[in-house]
């Protein structure tokens, strides 16, 4: 479970993210929408510790990732990130990209992480890829390959920053797949996304955040169909 609690982010002295309260369960699936600029990816950067709060806590499975020292890095190989941009490792091939983070980290041995790299890709449809370079893949596969990298640690939650915005529009729907079968395996999710239908069909409950702040959380279905708050309502108005 992840909890957290009065988050508050300055950038020099602009105030970013402004007293986010938010627990989120096992295996619930959030969408996180709302304006460029509202602190969508930020606040999901300080989930990971990518970005230090300024004030705040927030708790990983009861553990609170500010004041764990050197178990950060412990509760940070928990958690999954997936980024617009891939950031694939382009000298290596794909099975080193999906292999090298479980190797690295002693979390499996190199055949236990290339035989799990092998049923991950297997489960994506690319075992034919393994050995190419990610230079050779289309934008859909190296992002199912980002995907795959990040399962291969076994994450307690994925964390998702518009993974389909850099995508052909021909791409995108291989990648939603990918994200509505993990869904459905019980994975935690926090997506941040332009894809509405996704937002609505495939998350148990949506966000939207306006100015640092979680305007409304709701269901996703009620969020979409009956918002609360004239922002959101203004919001999904140009957006749907
Ligand atoms: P988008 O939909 O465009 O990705 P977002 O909701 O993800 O937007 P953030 O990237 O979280 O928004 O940015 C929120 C605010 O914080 C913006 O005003 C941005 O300019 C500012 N910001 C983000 N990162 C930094 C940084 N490293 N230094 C200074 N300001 C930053
Ligand atoms: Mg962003």
């Amino acid at each position: 479970m992840i909890k957290i609690q009065n988050l508050n982010k300055f950038f020099g002295d602009k105030h970013i993210l402004k007293n986010i309260n938010l627990e989120i369960n096992d295996g619930e699936v959030i969408s996180l929408i709302g304006p460029s600029g509202s602190g969508k990816s930020t606040l999901i950067r300080c989930i990971n510790y990518l970005e230090e709060p300024t004030s705040g806590s927030i708790y990983i499975n009861g553990k609170n990732i500010a004041t764990s020292g050197k178990e950060i890095d412990k509760i940070r190989q928990n958690i999954g990130m997936v980024f617009q941009h891939f950031h694939l490792f382009p000298h290596k091939t794909v099975l080193e990209n999906i292999t090298l983070a479980p190797i690295l980290t002693g979390q499996l041995t190199k055949i236990e992480a290339e035989q799990k790299a092998i049923d991950l890709l297997k489960t994506m449809d690319l075992l034919d890829k393994k050995d190419v370079y990610p230079s050779s893949l289309s934008g859909g596969q190296k992002q199912r390959i980002a995907i795959a990298r990040s399962l291969a640690m076994d994450p307690t939650v994925i964390l998702f920053d518009e993974v389909t915005s850099a995508l052909d529009p021909e791409m995108v729907g291989e990648v939603l797949n990918v994200m509505k079968e993990l869904a459905k395996t019980g994975m935690t999710m926090v997506v941040v996304t332009h894809e509405m239908a996704f937002a609505k069909q495939v998350a148990d409950r949506a966000i939207f955040m306006a100015d640092g702040e979680i305007v409304e959380i709701n269901r996703a279905v009620d969020l979409f169909e009956h918002p609360q708050n004239p922002r959101t309502k203004e919001f999904l108005s140009k957006v749907l």
